[in-house]
Order: C-alpha cells, then structure tokens, then sequence
C-alpha cells in the first residue's frame, strides 16, 4: 500500500464525509473557470464542521512526513483565478453545506456552500436581494463569493462581497473554528489578552496593521470595487476603534481559514426598475459616455459587445433549462423584437443602464433625462421600461461569459486580463491605450463588464493550450499592470488573485506591502497547509505549469 493511501485509510477513521480518490472524480475538480487546472490527490465531501476541524488537524499532524499535503476549499468552482483547484486536498463544501439557517430582517445566516440561486427566492420574497451578487449568480454558491470577494452589477452601489458580510464563522489553522465578526476596541484588547491561538492571531494582526497603517491604508487601490491582496486596509480603523477580521477573511480565497457559517446582510430591492440601452458603434465614444452616464447616477451601469450579443441571440433558446420554455419563449421574441432595427449589423457595444425608482414614472423619468443627455452622441437608444422588459439584455448580461466559454468552440475564453478596474472620470485616457495593447498583441478579446465601476471583463479567445499563445501572456500582464497603476486601480475588481493574479501582487503593490500581506498569511498559516500557490504564494512558474490542456479534454469526455 502506498503512502498515500495509508493516510487516507487513516483519514477515514476521523472524517465522517466521502473521501474520494477515482481518476474520474478527482480529473472533476481539477479545473475552475480560469486557465489552469492541477489534479488533487483526493476531493473530500466533509459533512460538519467537525470535520473540517479534525481534518486541519490531521493535515498538521501530518505535514512534517508529507510536505505536500494541503487543503484548497472549493465550493461551486466557478472561480476565474485558478484558485479553487489544488494538487492535495481538495474540499467540497457545496455537497453539505447546504443549508440556510434564518432571514431575520435583512441578515441571512447561511452555510457558505448555498447556491446563489437557491438564496435568491428567498430574498426575492422579502423584497431583498444580495448587494454583490455576480454575473454567474446562477452558477455558484454564496461561500464562493466571500472567498473571491464577489461583486456584481449592485456593486455599484453596495461594494464587493467584504462591505455585507456582518460574522464568520471559520476554521483556522489549529483546527478550531472560531466566530469573527467586528469588534470594539475593548473587545480587542481582551481578544489579545488570550493565551491561545486565536489571542495571538488578534495581538499580531493588530501590531501588524498598526507598524504600518499609513503604508497599508495608502495601498488601497484607488476604486470602488477591488478583490486583489487581502484586505488589512479594512481590518482596523484608528478612528472608528472598529476591528474587524471578516474583513481579511473575506477574499482570501481559502488562504487563511475554512468558513463553516456565515451572515451576511441583504439590500431592498428597488419597486421598479428599467433600462435605457445605448448602442456604442464606437470604441472612442465609450471614454466619454461612461463618465456622463455616471453623473446620472443610474443604479446599475453594464455593458457587453456585439460578440457576446451575437451568441446570445444565437443561443437564446439554450436559456430554457434556466428560465423555462414558456419565460425564454417570451423573451426571446422581445429581444428579437428589439434587435430587428439592426438586420445584419449590430453595434460594438451595448450599455445597459438601469434606473430605480418607488413608481413607474420615476424610473422612466430618470431614464428619459439619460436619453436627452447621450443624444449628442448621435447613438441608437432604446427604452426598456420594465423589468420584464430588460430581462432578455439581463440573462445575456449575466451569461456572457458562460456563452463564451460554451458556445465559442475553436478557441477558449481566457481569462488573465479579464477584471481590470480603474476609477470611470480615467477611461477616455485607459481604455485608448488598453485598446492600443490589444491590438499590438493580435489578442482577438471580447468585452463585457460593469462599465459603472469602470470594471472591464476583457476576455481573449485564444489557444490557450499551445505554446505559442501562452508566451502572450507574460509580455500583456507586463505591458498592462503599470498602466493600470497610472491611473490608481486594481488588476482585479472582483475575480482576486489566485494563481494568475498572485505572481503579480508584487508589482502592483511593491515589494514591501508584499511583505506585509506574506506577513498576514503566516500569521494565520505558519506552515502552508491553506490553498498554496495563490494570492502571496503563488509563482508564475507554477501557474505557466499548470495551463489547462486538451489531454484533460479528453480524459474528461
Ligand atoms: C460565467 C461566470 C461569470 C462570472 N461573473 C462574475 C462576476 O460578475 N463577479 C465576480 O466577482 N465573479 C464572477 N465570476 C467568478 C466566480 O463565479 C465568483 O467569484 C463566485 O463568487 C465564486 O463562487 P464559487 O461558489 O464558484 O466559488 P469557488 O470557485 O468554488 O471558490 C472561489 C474561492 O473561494 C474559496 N472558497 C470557497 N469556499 C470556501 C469556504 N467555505 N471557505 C474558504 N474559502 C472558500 C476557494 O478556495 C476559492 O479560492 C464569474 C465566473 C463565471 C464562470
């Protein structure tokens, strides 16, 4: 018997879930929506939060004999960054931890595993919904946005994920799991008094922040949304004597901890909503706009280009599993309707933007204001007054990248400069010369976003497989990051770091606030056994040796 599987018998007598180690289960939790995949060793269903514990301590107990041995929480595995996939342990909270607890007011105390999907009825009922809830809330599960610091079109208004997660529940490294929301500072104080791990987790967080809290405050990216590094800017404020860890946790991407549990807060849901739709035919155009569209404080401001339009027209009828046959029937024969103006040729980019309002006639007043506004620009507009009406141009929206990935059959959507943010008063200068890179690189990539947070999804289709296109992306990141940096913003705004972000942390906060966030790691994982190889331990080696291959295409057919 090989080593391997002695400790997994041996694992077998501590942890009540599955342990599953075929080739077929493993090779299925070996890739997420980046593009990387790493086969784990094994992919374990753990059942409590028991077993969350006496597994960490197992994998301590055992990482001496078994360097290797580590623990990468995944949940629906949707993540863009590579960093739901591990070469150890992988571990599968969406199979049991599935339960919502309570909504009381607007505080949902759930199991990190729920689909977003499932929570969203829910909320819908209570006229509520989640503030940060992404594009691909169809897909995955509400532990997967705290770990990636999700965002969505409301975060235009609500933030990232970090800004609704009121307590935590969390397994940390010495296999105790421990509630951590925000505290006072005499709270803290007593926190620190502790003699324990998790005394010395609050006292060397808290010196760690304080030696250098005008380097980590001024570190902040310059944004309204950002998911790269952790998050110690937020962690404690001198002011407000408030300290809070969920914070840090939040976006870590299973780097510092396991959640088990967790509350976060929901936001009203607007009575009514419609969407005015501006047809951009040209790139230079949308420099301008977007800064205008923003002085009119729509609620949410989205936009995709004609590739994506092109597929979702085309596939439109593939969203019935989704909605049902009789709502995409309906549909479809509206966004066919709307997009019949344009026969044979659709504009480059389409801005969806959306205004609130208590009574139809507020929101149609809002978005007439923004018709009158953007006719200068002599662009094709067009009046979707309701929600039923924006429904189509919404599942489009939030399917984008999906419809890429699926639908695109000869090349793959890759994502490694798909979530760079900058501040939207930059745009008319960033997106000329993001567009100039492009170019000079031959990188045929589609666009979608949300154009508020000047968060731009730019997605080349390329063959990812092949040497050739790999060598790309070195010189694209190096010739993007300072750019980027120019204009104060973030490489990420919601799809963090993992394995493709991670190398680069470095670069885009300098060496010594690197340290700061190496510092943090360790602070909570001494010796590594939490999700290696991303965010501040990633390596651009490991990641270049870990892109996604068609050899797995084939193993998974
Ligand atoms: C089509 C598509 C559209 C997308 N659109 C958006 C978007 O609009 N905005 C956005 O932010 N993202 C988007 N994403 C990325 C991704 O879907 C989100 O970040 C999502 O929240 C991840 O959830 P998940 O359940 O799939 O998590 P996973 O991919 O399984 O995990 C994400 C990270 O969280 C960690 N994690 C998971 N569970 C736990 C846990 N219990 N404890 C600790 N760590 C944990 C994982 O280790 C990993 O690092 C999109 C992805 C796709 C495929």
């Amino acid at each position: 018997m090989c080593n391997m599987d002695q400790l997994f018998q041996t694992l077998q007598g501590i942890f009540k879930g599955d342990i599953l180690t075929h080739l077929e289960d493993r090779i299925s939790h070996s890739r997420d929506a980046s593009i990387y995949e790493v086969l784990p060793q094994a992919v374990l269903e753990p059942r409590d939060t028991e077993d969350i514990q006496n597994l960490v301590k197992f994998v301590q107990d055992n990482k001496a004999v078994h360097p290797t041995l580590s623990i990468t929480p995944r949940s629906a595995g949707t993540c863009m960054s590579g960093a739901a996939i591990g070469s150890s342990l992988v571990v599968s909270m969406a199979k049991h931890f599935s339960h919502i607890h309570s909504l009381k007011r607007n505080i949902l105390h759930t199991q990190p595993g729920v689909f977003v999907r499932d929570i969203d009825p829910l909320l819908t009922k209570h006229k509520l919904m989640l503030g940060s809830a992404p594009a691909s809330r169809s897909l995955c599960t509400i532990g997967g946005m705290v770990g990636n610091n999700a965002g969505g079109e409301q975060s235009l208004r609500y933030g990232n994920t970090e800004r609704s997660v009121r307590e935590l529940t969390v397994v940390l490294a010495d296999g105790n799991a421990y509630t951590v929301q925000p505290i006072n500072k005499k709270e803290l104080i007593q926190k620190m008094k502790q003699r324990t791990f998790e005394g010395r987790l609050y006292k060397r967080v808290y010196e760690l922040i304080e030696a250098h809290y005008d380097l980590i405050k001024n570190a902040r990216p310059h944004v309204n949304k950002n998911s790269m590094g952790y998050n110690l800017w937020s962690v404690w404020d001198r002011e407000t004597g408030i300290f809070d860890m969920t914070r840090l946790i939040s976006g870590s991407q299973g780097t510092l901890g396991i959640v088990t549990d967790l509350k976060i807060e929901a936001v009203p849901k607007a009575a009514h909503t419609g969407l005015l739709l501006a047809y951009v035919t040209s790139f230079k155009q949308l420099g301008d706009i977007i800064p205008l569209v923003m002085k009119h404080e729509p609620s949410t401001f989205e936009g995709f280009d004609d590739i994506t339009f092109n597929l979702g027209i085309k596939y439109f009828s593939t969203f019935s599993q989704q909605l049902g046959v009789k709502e995409m029937l309906k549909q479809q024969a509206w966004l066919l309707q709307s997009v019949a103006r344009f026969k044979s040729h659709l504009p480059n980019i389409i801005l969806m933007i959306e205004f609130e309002g208590k009574t139809k006639k507020e929101v149609y007043t809002k978005i007439a204001n923004m018709h009158d506004a953007l006719k200068k620009y002599r662009i094709k507009m067009d009046i979707e007054g309701d929600e039923a009406a924006s429904a189509p141009f919404w599942q489009i929206r939030r399917s984008s990248l999906s419809l890429l990935r699926n639908r695109v059959h000869d090349k793959y959507a890759s994502p490694f400069i798909d979530d760079m943010t900058v501040q939207p008063k930059h745009l008319p200068k960033f997106l000329p010369q993001v567009r100039r890179i492009i170019r000079k690189h031959k990188l045929p990539a589609t666009l979608s976003g949300h154009f508020g947070d000047g968060n731009f999804h730019i997605i080349p289709l390329m063959d990812i497989e092949t040497k050739s296109a790999q060598k790309q992306l070195e010189p694209i990141m190096r010739e993007l990051i300072p750019l980027v940096l120019k204009y104060g913003g973030t490489m990420a705004g919601e799809h963090n770091d993992g394995m493709v972000r991670g190398p680069w942390l470095p670069a885009v906060f300098g060496e010594e606030m690197y340290e700061i966030f190496k510092d943090a790691k360790e602070i909570f994982d001494p010796t590594y056994i939490f999700n290696p190889h991303k965010k501040t331990d990633a390596s651009w080696e490991y990641s270049m040796d870990h892109i996604r291959t068609e050899h797995t295409d084939e193993l998974i057919k």
